[in-house]
């Protein structure tokens, strides 16, 4: 690492539980972000700021003016671009020394395979359901660790999952895809600004802890932010020995036999 990366980084350095070996490992990773909206601005933000050497940004929509009530990665002239590209545009202008891949498209099949097993972590931006049971089944399939983040009106939640772990539940774990499944989109039930970039920052966070091995991961834990109290809940959930996705895998027939043998 060069002087000036290493005057740039000092205020990290100098944290004890950081230090040199927690930015260069920062620098060597990669990390992909599903979705360039509110969530995707904060976290896209912190973890180029912070120095992540390789960020992967993908979003099909384009930035409009609606958006930028909330997601403040995109500008008023960048209206009508692509918002993965609007995104990259801004994080190279916040850092030029590392590396951003912006993918125009929204991710599905061979392309989010191939985007997730490339990545060390995983940053769940996206805003429907869908999207989430389909990036949760190739983080399971690829063994990645996967933050995922919520927000509309004034509820966020965040969580992990430590998929490089056998014993890590996955989202379909904590939720269950149904048919049925109430979907709560922006554009319909409105969103507080500030709240996406408090868990955007959280996801952010969440991603360095687990690739910097600093603190315990938040495997297990969802926590829920009230905007309008400011009050957080954390509610403990567990692996379902029986999900259809995380169960059933080829790393999942290995637990299956074990908690057979375990009774
Ligand atoms: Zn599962």
């Amino acid at each position: 690492m060069d002087d000036q990366r290493l005057l740039r980084y000092s205020r990290h350095i100098l944290l004890n539980e950081f230090g040199l070996e927690g930015q260069v490992r920062l620098d060597q990773s990669s990390v992909l972000v599903i979705g360039a909206g509110g969530l995707g601005s904060a976290a896209l933000m912190y973890l180029a700021s912070a120095g992540v050497g390789h960020i992967c940004v993908a979003d099909g929509d384009r930035v409009d003016l609606t958006n930028l009530q909330r997601q403040v990665v995109h500008r008023e002239d960048t209206v009508g671009l692509n918002k993965a590209v609007s995104a990259r545009n801004q994080l190279r202008a916040l850092n030029s020394t590392i590396s951003i891949d912006a993918i125009q498209e929204r991710l599905a099949g061979k392309a989010l395979e191939d985007a997730v097993e490339a990545a060390d972590v995983v940053l769940d931006c996206s805003d429907n359901f869908l999207t989430r049971h389909g990036i949760n089944r190739a983080c399971v399939r690829h063994s990645k660790p996967l933050v995922s983040g919520a927000a509309v009106r004034f509820d966020g939640q965040i969580t992990s999952f430590d998929l490089r772990r056998q014993d890590s539940p996955c989202y379909h774990c904590l939720f269950p895809d149904q048919a049925d499944a109430e979907e709560e989109r922006c554009a319909v039930m409105g969103v507080f600004a500030p709240l996406v970039g408090i868990i955007g920052a959280m996801q952010a966070a969440e991603a360095i802890r687990l690739l910097c091995d600093l603190g315990e991961p938040l495997t297990g834990r969802l926590m829920m932010f009230d905007g309008l109290s400011l009050a957080w809940q954390t509610v403990r959930f567990r692996r379902d020995t029986q999900c259809l996705v995380c169960a059933f895998n080829a790393a999942g027939a290995v637990r299956r036999e074990e908690y057979a043998t375990a009774g």
